[in-house]
């Protein structure tokens, strides 16, 4: 027969599957001699077998009587006992923490005659009354479902009736009279009285807790944080310690680091007087923990100990529970402590230099999305004290998650949900801020028509964030800052910005926390429900903020003497706790002075090499940032990209109608004016290289040619057409008329049905090889002028979109004396490489061809994906790929993470994956000394850099801001390597 219940003393911290994290963390506190009341849980197993049968798998009652036996023998008393009564606990706890999800029961094992046993031992009958009266609540609500609000009103209405109107007014007599209209309620609506047998309440509340497994509560977290639903949760019993049995009596929640900063020392609440669940259910306000060592000085030193113990028996920061029963200190519960990732870092650089834990763990102990989260906007100073001196600082709470928000305040989590969740496409042409403020025009309607609320007509476009096609979500703003300097991130989509406004939040809010930019609650400490799930999904949140009172039926709130309605704007700050009337702009924050990070950035750099990040960056300004952020080069230079500035792009037209004009045909004025063109361009050029390779000084930049479709570069036809038909009509100026005619011929002469597989790439070069020397001459003339200045330059020409070797030979032959040419002109050699982007597939499957005409490959992975599955990079986003995804009919979208990743590193990969390890393979059997790298979007993925590693290429290029984030990939994929190995 399986063995479905281990006493703690059975089980180890490696159980976590059956054990669930609770019970393997009870069962080695208990093997390391710490003080854990005795108990035994129930295995995962039990669980699974009770959500497929809805009944309890056969054998597992008798070894749960045995198990309750041995905890009898134990702790000296007997459940049910009219003498020596021992009572419990039922918790859930599953492998993966789901914080507040699922469900408890304390107090079990009391009734009519136990109640009175308690009252004599403890010679408090206030406590023994109040004890019972919350297990009828709790085993009321959780084991029998009936509605939570119906017992507080009959709380409440006794609460009136006493003087201070609080729980601890309640005397022994009221609280008896409370349990007498509590059973009448459960008699009501459980159409059976409460049960009095002490092991049928221990059963059903084991039933409970499994049956919240289930529960639509305990599912949309699990979706949401990609639990899956197999797993199960144990269920853990044991002997109940109170801790609300007098002023030597509390409980609390202790770090051994704090949780926000990383700061070494116990952070923590504790609440004297207290039942476990009052300090997580963020009920009443709790002390700082530095408030029990005043008040219990050796409990305090107690705590210590067993903190500096769990901390270094587990190599990790502990988050632990523990209660204080008359005097004696017990541990209920330590886990690994989730922690913000500004902590998780310092905490990992402060292991590795306490001699703790290895740089090789340190890099393991953080999170891809963390390092994402440590580049997340945050307010400016000078804006907050701005804010400040114009009166808009509302208050001030509990520091509970770190990061700015700025947005709507809204009262209620299902409205959070439906205003949060909903995400607007960006639709239309013309200038980009008026195509915004026109799609925020229409997101507010819909939103409008769906909520019927007032005041989403009034909402301003900061209220919402914009996605950029770089796959950023950033602040209006920022976006707009971002449009001044010519990025030109076209924006993609809207999103409404949420605070989540409540006087506390329990786990029915959590759809509404999983949509809000930010939560701010009145109530609750840093271990509050709030705290724990903002922590957990990464949302700046601001708890326990007093003064801040709502009113849910009015709609309103009121916080530092002012009142405002829901919609109102509100900013919090997550890391110091403030909270502003208004939207305060959020900005990037400034990684240089982010020493930890940083640090863990070079440990990741030694543990990847030689395997290395390289940046994509088209501008010199984009360079620096890559620099600062730790990039050891460039791989990708989109050169045309600087063709788009506003003062070039009438060159670069006319470059276009020129070339277009002179081709074929001996037209001799239309060829001078393309090479004039083309000539302004280099000059442009030039100053752009230079900067950027003064900016990469040292380090190799890899410049690609020209690839896009010329139409890309000249007006839209139908926009021509429209134009020039109006001025026809109108009786234009003739000069104007035959300037749009000569642009429609050129655009009408560039026009193709599938321009992606069109003209474009190596194609253009072989077409027009003006366009791309003139770009070699540019390159080289750079290099050259900067390595006068004594930098170090190492220029690499990439060409690309090549599919037959043809291609690369006759590029190669026609661009590289233009390179020897410009540095025999100059005396002066520079260390230089040619090679390719693999981005056609027929490239790839030819890569041995290829490699002897390339010193380096690139992956171009954009092209190589959508060329490998014939789906469009520009439209199978919205037009059907998110469909596929969400079907299953792919597993993930292939433009973000490479399509063909083995599951296990010794299986083939298949796909873009495939025909990567292919290129692989051949373009080093016959080069082997080839470089290779990727840069297409996938080179910032953690997954694919993992794969990129695995692959043996030699660097991942990716954009400047997910430099930092992939450093730390590429080094979690090497330890993880070197592990595999060693095992
Ligand atoms: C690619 O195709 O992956 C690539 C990097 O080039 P682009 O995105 O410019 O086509
Ligand atoms: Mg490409």
């Amino acid at each position: 027969m399986p063995k479905y219940v281990y006493l703690f003393e059975e089980g180890n911290k490696d159980l976590r599957d059956l054990l669930g994290g609770k019970g393997a963390g009870l069962a080695e506190m208990t093997r390391l001699g710490l003080p854990v009341p005795p108990g035994f849980t129930i295995t995962t197993k039990a669980c699974t077998y009770y959500s497929k049968n809805q009944r309890f798998p056969p054998g597992l009652e008798k070894q749960m009587r045995e198990a309750l036996a041995a905890v009898e023998t134990k702790a000296g008393k007997k459940f049910g006992d009219a003498e020596k009564p021992l009572f419990v606990s039922v918790r859930s706890g599953a492998k993966f923490s789901m914080p507040g999800m699922m469900d408890t029961v304390l107090n079990l094992g009391l009734n009519d005659a136990t109640v009175a046993v308690l009252a004599t031992l403890t010679g408090d009958e206030r406590f023994a009354w109040d004890a019972y009266r919350r297990l009828i609540q709790m085993y009321g609500r959780i084991v029998t479902k009936i509605d939570g609000a119906k017992f507080d009103a009959i709380l409440e209405a006794w609460k009136g009736k006493t003087d201070g109107g609080r729980d601890t007014d309640l005397t022994a007599d009221t609280l008896k009279a409370v349990v007498v209209e509590y059973r009448q309620l459960y008699r009501q609506e459980a159409g059976a009285d409460f049960p009095q047998k002490p092991y049928d309440q221990l059963r059903q509340a084991i039933v409970a807790v499994f049956g919240s497994w289930m529960g639509k509560r305990a599912i949309d977290y699990r979706r949401f944080a990609g639990i899956p639903d197999d797993l199960g949760t144990a269920a853990n019993v044991q002997a109940m310690v109170f801790g609300n049995l007098g002023g030597d009596s509390g409980t609390g929640v202790a770090f051994t680091r704090d949780p926000s900063t990383g700061a070494k020392g116990l952070y923590g609440e504790y609440l004297p007087q207290a039942q476990g669940e009052d300090v997580v259910a963020g009920i009443r306000t709790p002390l700082k923990i530095a408030a029990l060592r005043d008040a219990l000085p050796s409990i305090y030193g107690e705590l210590e100990g067993v903190a500096a113990k769990l901390e270094a028996h587990y190599q990790d920061m502990q988050d632990m529970e523990f209660t204080v029963e008359h005097g004696r200190f017990w541990m209920l519960q330590t886990r690994t402590g989730k922690r913000t990732a500004q902590a998780a870092v310092r905490i990992a650089v402060d292991m590795v230099k306490e001699g703790l834990i290895e740089k090789a763990e340190a890099v393991q102990r953080i999170e891809p999305p963390q390092a994402i989260e440590l580049l997340m906007p945050r307010f400016r100073s000078e804006e907050k004290a701005a804010a400040a001196s114009a009166g808009r600082m509302l208050g001030r709470g509990v520091n509970a998650s770190p990061g700015a928000a700025a947005g709507v305040a809204v009262l209620d989590s299902d409205l959070a949900e439906t205003l949060g969740s909903r995400r607007f496409r960006v639709e239309g042409d013309g200038d980009p801020l008026s195509v915004v403020q026109a799609n925020v025009a229409a997101a507010k309607r819909d939103l409008a028509e769906a909520t019927h609320l007032p005041w989403i007509a009034r909402l301003v476009p900061e209220a919402f964030v914009i996605r950029t096609d770089k796959g950023r979500w950033v602040e209006f703003g920022q976006w707009t800052e971002l449009l001044k300097e010519g990025e030109r991130e076209r924006p993609v989509e809207l999103r409404l910005k949420v605070v989540l406004t409540r006087t506390e939040t329990s786990p029915e809010d959590v759809h509404g926390m999983l949509h809000a930019k930010g939560i701010l609650t009145a109530r609750g400490g840093a271990t509050a429900h709030a705290s724990v799930v903002a922590r957990g999904l990464g949302i700046p949140c601001v708890v326990g903020c007093e003064a801040l009172r709502v009113s849910y039926e009015n709609g309103t709130f009121s916080l530092g003497g002012h009142s405002f309605a829901q919609g109102s704007y509100v900013s919090i700050d997550g890391a110091t706790g403030e909270v502003f009337a208004d939207l305060i702009p959020a900005m990037e924050p400034d990684f240089e002075k982010e020493t930890e990070f940083r640090t863990i950035l070079e440990w990741c750099d030694e543990l990847a090499a030689p395997f290395m990040v390289w940046a994509n960056a088209d501008y010199p300004r984009d360079a620096r940032r890559a620099r600062t952020f730790g990039a050891r080069g460039v791989g990708l230079c989109r050169t045309e990209h600087m063709f788009f500035e506003t003062e070039r792009l009438p060159i670069v037209h006319e470059m276009i109608l020129n070339a277009v004009a002179a081709r074929g045909r001996a037209n001799a004025e239309a060829r001078a004016r393309y090479l004039a063109a083309l000539a302004k361009l280099e000059d442009f050029q030039r100053t752009d290289f230079a900067d950027i390779f003064r900016a990469m000084a040292g380090l190799p930049v890899v410049i690609r040619l020209i690839d896009p479709p010329l139409h890309e570069f000249l007006p839209k036809y139908e926009d021509l057409l429209v134009a020039l038909t109006e001025l026809r009509l109108r009786g234009g100026d003739p000069k104007t008329i035959a300037e749009k005619e000569e642009m429609l011929a050129a655009v009408e002469a560039t026009r193709e049905a599938n321009p992606m597989l069109g003209l474009r790439g190596c194609r253009l070069g072989i077409v027009f090889p003006e366009i791309t020397q003139m770009q070699v001459r540019a390159i080289f003339d750079a290099a050259i002028a900067v390595k006068r200045e004594g930098v170090d330059v190492h220029p690499e020409v990439m060409i690309p979109l090549v599919g037959h070797v043809n291609e690369l030979k006759n590029q190669r032959e026609a661009l590289e004396p233009v390179a020897k040419q410009a540095m025999e002109r100059a005396g002066l050699a520079v260390d230089y490489k040619f090679g390719t982007m693999i981005e056609v597939p027929r490239g790839a499957l030819t890569a041995d061809e290829i490699a002897k005409y390339a010193e380096f490959f690139s992956f171009g992975t954009n092209d190589l994906t959508q060329m490998t599955f014939g789906y469009s990079r520009d439209d199978a986003e919205g037009k059907f790929l998110m469909k596929y995804v969400q079907d299953g009919i792919l597993p993930y979208n292939p433009f973000q993470t490479l399509d063909g990743i083995p599951a296990n590193p010794g299986d083939e990969p298949r796909g873009v994956a495939g025909l990567i390890a292919i290129a692989v393979k051949l373009g080093r059997k016959a080069k082997p000394d080839l470089k290779i790298g990727i840069c297409g979007e996938h080179g910032g993925d953690p997954a694919s850099i993992a794969y990129c590693h695995a692959r043996k290429l030699n660097y991942v290029s990716c954009s400047p801001f997910r430099v930092p984030v992939a450093r730390l990939a590429a080094a979690r994929a090497a330890v993880r390597t070197t592990t595999s190995r060693d095992k």
